[in-house]
């Protein structure tokens, strides 16, 4: 399974890095993971969007879900074949984006876009990618998802704070791709719905991850001190997702 990551920008865009964007890759199978402000455009890059077999959002915020829009235009009044694409969304999630597009029942939106909403403990298999989901802590319904391809396994943490089902999910992962958007100590933090490096770190060491990749890292913050910290509790030196960077599960 290769993992590309379109963008890994924190809360907005910044020059060269698209908000949160990932497509996975496993022999013919292609998913779209989070459609974060710059992602559709980086999508372009990598694969032609009629060729995608899902798109799964982690959650409504728009550094996750504005570029679903671009999607729809793109498959609609673009070059695209009109769809249909699945969607995974968490719950409630179909009815808030559908009402941004001012979409009613009968409205091509929602054909175009055939969304599922799945929550807690949902499981899903587009080709050959296996897809469960878990429920992040987050202050609206948020997924971290487990994919599994070819006996290898990738957990995405989506934005979570502590205590949601990331732990859970990501015992014996192969590659946990975790949001630290924070530094400096957890107890410190006045948000408590994302994680700091260390904490990621504490999670991936708890749960036996063989790889750690970084993302979602605050977009003024030094990804150095973020990397250092999360390898304080993780007992290895993390990976960072990066803009355009493949990584091969
Ligand atoms: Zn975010
Ligand atoms: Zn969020």
């Amino acid at each position: 399974m290769d993992l590309t990551v379109l963008g890994c920008s924190a809360a907005c865009p910044v020059a060269g890095n698209p908000a949160s964007g990932y497509l996975l890759h496993h022999e013919g199978t292609r998913i779209w993971c989070d459609a974060g402000s710059g992602t559709f455009l980086a999508l372009l890059d990598a694969v032609d969007p009629d060729d995608l077999d899902a798109v799964v959002i982690s959650h409504i915020h728009t550094d996750h879900c504005i570029d679903l829009f671009a999607l729809y235009g793109y498959l609609e009044h673009g070059p695209g074949s009109g769809g249909p694409v699945p969607v995974f969304v968490p719950e409630r999630a179909a009815e808030h984006l559908a009402a941004f597009a001012r979409a009613g029942a009968d409205h091509r939106f929602r054909q175009v876009l055939a969304f599922s909403e799945v929550g807690d403990g949902a499981t899903a298999r587009i080709g050959s990618i296996e897809m469960r989901f878990a429920t992040a802590a987050h202050p609206v319904p948020a997924l971290t998802i487990r994919f599994e391809a070819g006996g290898r396994s990738l957990v995405y943490s989506g934005d979570t704070g502590p205590g949601g089902g990331l732990e859970a999910l990501s015992v014996g992962a192969d590659v946990l791709l975790c949001e630290a958007t924070l530094q400096g100590p957890g107890a410190d933090r006045d948000y408590p719905y994302h994680l700091t490096a260390d904490e990621a770190g504490e999670i991936a060491a708890g749960a036996a991850a063989d790889r750690l990749i970084l993302t979602h890292i605050g977009p003024t913050l030094d990804t150095r001190r973020s990397v250092a910290e999360a390898a304080g509790s993780y007992g290895r030196v993390p990976e960072l997702a990066l803009p355009g960077a493949v990584f091969t599960i």
